[in-house]
């Protein structure tokens, strides 16, 4: 059973790249003890810069075999409940949790720093893909002195299994706050953004207070696993999409099998901004008829007008196949800075209107449906 396994996750690396397997001891209850002499940790050894898994060791305890390509996941128990989790751990009794990695996403030519940070959570802050945590950082709270600081939220970029597979990590996705005075131009960390440097920060074995799961907007449709799923991001709003594209690309799972449609539109300012770039290039190669992969690079590309190319623009580039697909019951889902909805909501506004229908019926309309799902911040 051991070679077996050994030999089918030698086909289940989750992303691109080598792939190697060492042996050490194995304490899964499921294998005997000649099993457990056979270890299946693997190590990838992945060669892109934006790789957050390079050299990682995963140890995929709840793996129990896999196909070509994805890797199959034991249930959590969770998959029988209707209603996700929710704030099972409040602001005055947060969840002390462990930081296990925290890595640079982004290459050197990004402006700005975003980190793919796992968080190890003991399978205590269970949650479903597109819920958010709330993290506590250390510290006083400036405008309440003796009180600690208010909660902030990360949408969560892994799905309820965890970058592990194993149910216990929850992985965020966190941009650091850096404050340029506007005069001078130049950084004053006395007014960098508190949470995100602390996590930014943050070592393997660090403690950090977790709250939540929250937020039931952005959850995906779990009784239509053939659903259409448009999902536009700026920058670090990538976050759920990660969490729900590997659900449907990544894992296995025998109560999740994806046979729809899943496009994703992602905005960043340059090739060294994208973010999660290797697993969902590597979707797009292997599943062409159920994942679309778009991005927009603001600082690198030009639009039709011969101005930045904004992520309203490459929707505008699909706006009838768009159309057609929301009509068909589609899902739209926008998440990222607040700033990019006014510019999108026009876009598609006027597209509308050059095709001679209302907007704002539209859209009603697809809030109505529940079709309409927005998470900016
Ligand atoms: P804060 O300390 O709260 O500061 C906020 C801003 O004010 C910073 O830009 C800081 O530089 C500036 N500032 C501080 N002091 C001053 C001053 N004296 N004068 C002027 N400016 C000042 N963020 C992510 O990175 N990833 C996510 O996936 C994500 N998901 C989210 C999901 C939801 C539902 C919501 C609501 C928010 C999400 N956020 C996410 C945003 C996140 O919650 C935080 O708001 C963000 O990380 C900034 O928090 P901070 O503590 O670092 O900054």
């Amino acid at each position: 059973m051991a070679h077996l396994a050994l030999s089918q996750l030698a086909f289940s690396a989750p992303v691109g790249g080598d792939l190697s397997l060492r042996r050490s001891a194995f304490k899964a209850s499921n294998l005997n003890s000649q099993d457990k002499l056979w270890a299946p940790v693997i190590t990838l050894n992945l060669k892109s810069n934006h790789s957050r898994l390079r050299n990682r060791h995963v140890t995929c305890m709840s793996v129990q075999q896999a196909s070509a390509s994805k890797v199959a996941v034991s249930p959590l128990g969770l998959e029988d409940a209707t209603e996700p989790p929710l704030n099972l751990h409040k602001p005055k009794e947060p969840y002390t949790a462990t930081i296990v990695s925290v890595e640079r996403l982004v290459g050197p030519k990004a402006p700005g720093e975003t980190c793919h940070i796992v968080i190890d959570h003991g399978g205590n802050v269970p949650y479903w893909e597109g819920q958010s945590y709330g993290v506590i950082p250390p510290g006083e709270n400036p405008k309440k002195p003796g009180a600690p600081h208010n909660v902030r939220l990360y949408s969560i970029a892994s799905t309820r299994y965890g970058d592990f597979f194993d149910g216990k990590t929850a992985s965020l996705c966190v941009r650091r706050a850096v404050y340029y005075d506007p005069e001078t131009g130049k950084e004053d960390p006395s007014k960098n953004g508190v949470c995100s440097n602390f996590l930014c920060n943050s070592k393997p074995g660090d403690k950090i207070q977790v709250t939540g799961p929250s937020g039931k907007i952005m959850l995906l449709p779990e009784n239509d696993p053939n659903a259409t799923h448009i999902m536009i991001a700026t920058g670090t709003g990538v976050a759920p999409y990660r969490g729900y594209l590997r659900r449907m690309f990544m894992e296995s799972v025998p109560t999740y099998k994806f046979g729809g449609l899943a496009w994703l539109f992602l905005g960043v300012a340059n090739t060294d901004s994208l973010l999660y770039d290797d697993e969902f290039s590597k979707y797009a190669k292997d599943y062409p008829e159920n994942f679309r992969y778009d991005r927009a690079l603001s600082r690198e590309q030009k639009n039709k007008k011969g101005g930045k190319m904004y992520v309203q623009d490459k929707i505008e580039e699909y706006s009838d196949e768009i159309f057609k697909l929301l009509d068909n019951g589609a899902h739209i889902y926008f998440c990222g800075l607040k700033g990019m909805m006014p510019g999108i909501q026009e876009t598609l506004k006027r597209v509308a209107e050059e095709s001679g229908f209302s907007w704002e019926e539209k859209l009603s309309q697809l809030k109505k449906n529940k079709q309409w799902h927005v998470e900016v911040y």
